[in-house]
């Protein structure tokens, strides 16, 4: 049986607990590996390291820094077909989209090789006579992420290249559902060059997320992950004095008007609500359907008909739910869905996959006539669910969006720029799609959810993740010609 592996003080070891998580294929249920609740004593002898670590890497070059991430870019890309089988062997998505999951944390990474042209303060001459002032963006110390199970490749990707290229050190916790192939990423960035100690990787649950957020020499704590989890550990860790930033669960809303392009709309609607199983924070999981658009609704059941359910390794369209438990949950929503009285127009419970009989899976399921007092629509169901709403008009669809607490993603289907431009302004949702269902924005940008989907002002990535794993230094200057080296006291506050 294959035990994970911790990275402390550049060392890939076997942790001494006697504690170990079971991880298994969603689409068999074989446990395939088993990972460590790293112990305490494991936990801070990573910060220790971490921490001596920084002492050097925060004055290292920032050109060296950046060649590291150009080599681990070339390592990723060398390394992609097998990245994606282990992604898919214990996550359960199709390969086709575990490739996705790759390549977006791929392009974050050559985002951080960019990193010379992206940390660069301000100056300021003559302020003052013969004064200049400028300002340095100074890395804070040892930093922390948690990431969920979803995107196993994507979002550690989100935070670690982008610290560490901006001179931190940092302590990783990946999901305990699916943490190797995080650990393939880790080893390879190892492989790049990055020095003892400047990454590691400790594991666990709830007893290791709450230690890095205590831990007082921990400066900043990036988390992704649920709304409910998200909210915990930005307390803990503001609480003990650091920079925290939580991107949590969602409820996105699409809204499709009559002119929409009909088959573009409904392709890609079908899959931002059915694809990775409904497992994605930006997957579309209510559809408002504005006046004639509601004659579409037997062409959305039609898509979603068409798509096929298997193991991720089959690369067909939908892969398993991560866990039995998730799977029970989902079920359980879509009961709560029949009972207070939406229609179940398509109905994905209870299918068998032929030689994966005992995986998570859930088939595309569809309810009509969802009311924002069910649970189907208060919940974040994050399986392959949606929900169809009715709207009279562009502007009652709008208050449905809008009153809904999350605000991670939202789009509209229309042809009409000025509709387009209304909800693009009025919408109160951080990330936005005209025409497109998954706005998840490149590394040029910072991913933006907001509302309830996000506690702390900055992105995980992009300029936003600069700012973030930086504290701004302003100096002053004043340099004395030996010859003006006169003068006499002066008591006031002016220069
Ligand atoms: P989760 O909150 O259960 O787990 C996230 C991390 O927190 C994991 O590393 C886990 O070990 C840890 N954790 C779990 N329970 C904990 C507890 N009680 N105390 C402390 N730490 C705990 O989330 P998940 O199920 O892995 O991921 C799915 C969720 O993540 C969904 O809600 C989804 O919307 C959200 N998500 C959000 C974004 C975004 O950018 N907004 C992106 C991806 C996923």
């Amino acid at each position: 049986m294959h035990h994970v592996q911790q990275l402390i003080n550049g060392q890939f070891t076997q942790s001494n607990t006697d504690e170990w998580i079971d991880i298994t294929d969603p689409a068999t249920q074989d446990v395939i590996a088993k990972v460590p609740q790293t112990t305490d004593s494991e936990i801070n002898e990573a910060v220790a390291t971490a921490h001596t670590a920084f002492q050097t890497w925060r004055k290292t070059p920032i050109t060296t820094r950046a060649r590291i991430f150009l080599k681990y870019q070339a390592l990723i890309r060398e390394h992609m077909d097998e990245l994606a089988e282990i992604l898919t062997s214990e996550q359960g998505k199709t390969i086709a989209d575990a490739r996705g999951d790759v390549f977006r944390g791929l392009e974050v990474v050559e985002h951080a090789a960019g990193i010379a042209n992206l940390q660069i303060g301000d100056f300021v001459e003559n302020v003052a006579s013969g004064v200049d002032t400028y300002s340095v963006w100074q890395p804070l110390g040892v930093c922390a992420g948690i990431t969920p199970f979803n995107f196993p490749a994507m979002i550690p990707l989100w935070m670690f290249p982008m610290a560490i290229a901006t001179g931190n050190t940092f302590i990783l916790k990946p999901s305990e559902q699916d943490p190797m192939v995080t650990m393939r990423l880790v080893e390879l960035a190892i492989e790049a060059g990055v020095p003892e100690g400047v990454l590691s990787v400790v594991h666990g649950g709830k007893a290791t997320v709450d230690a890095l957020c205590d831990h007082p020499d921990i400066k900043a704590v990036s988390f992704v992950g649920s709304t409910k989890v998200g909210q915990h550990v930005y307390e803990k860790a503001s609480k003990s004095g650091k920079r925290a930033q939580c991107m949590m669960g969602a409820k996105n809303h699409a809204v499709i008007l009559p002119d929409a392009n009909k088959e573009q709309t409904l392709n890609q609607l079908a899959g931002a609500a059915f694809g990775a199983a409904g497992q994605r924070c930006m997957a579309l999981s209510v559809v408002i359907l504005v006046g004639e658009a509601g004659d579409w609704i037997n062409d959305i059941k039609a898509k979603a008909e068409g798509l096929v359910v298997s193991a991720g390794k089959n690369d067909k369209d939908l892969g398993p739910l991560i866990s039995p438990q998730a799977k029970a949950r989902v079920e359980h929503l879509i009961g709560t869905g029949v009972d207070e009285g939406a229609k179940l127009l398509l109905d994905g419970r209870g299918i068998t996959v032929k030689g994966f009989e005992k995986g998570n899976f859930v088939g595309p399921t569809i309810f009509d006539n969802v009311t924002t007092d069910m649970q189907i629509y208060q919940q974040e169901i994050f399986g392959p669910v949606l929900c169809i709403m009715r709207a009279e008009s562009l502007d009652a669809a709008m208050d449905i969006v809008n009153g809904n607490p999350n605000g991670n993603g939202t789009a509209i289907f229309t042809q009409s720029g000025a509709a387009a431009h209304k909800f693009q302004q009025d919408i109160m949702v951080g990330q936005i799609g005209i025409n497109l269902p998954i706005p998840v924005p490149l590394p040029m940008f910072s991913f933006s959810g907001s509302r309830a989907s996000k506690l702390g002002a900055l992105g995980p990535y992009g300029k936003q993740a600069v700012q973030f794993y930086t504290q701004t230094k302003t100096v002053t200057a004043r340099w004395f010609d030996d010859a003006a080296s006169q003068g006499k006291v002066n008591t006031t506050i002016s220069m």
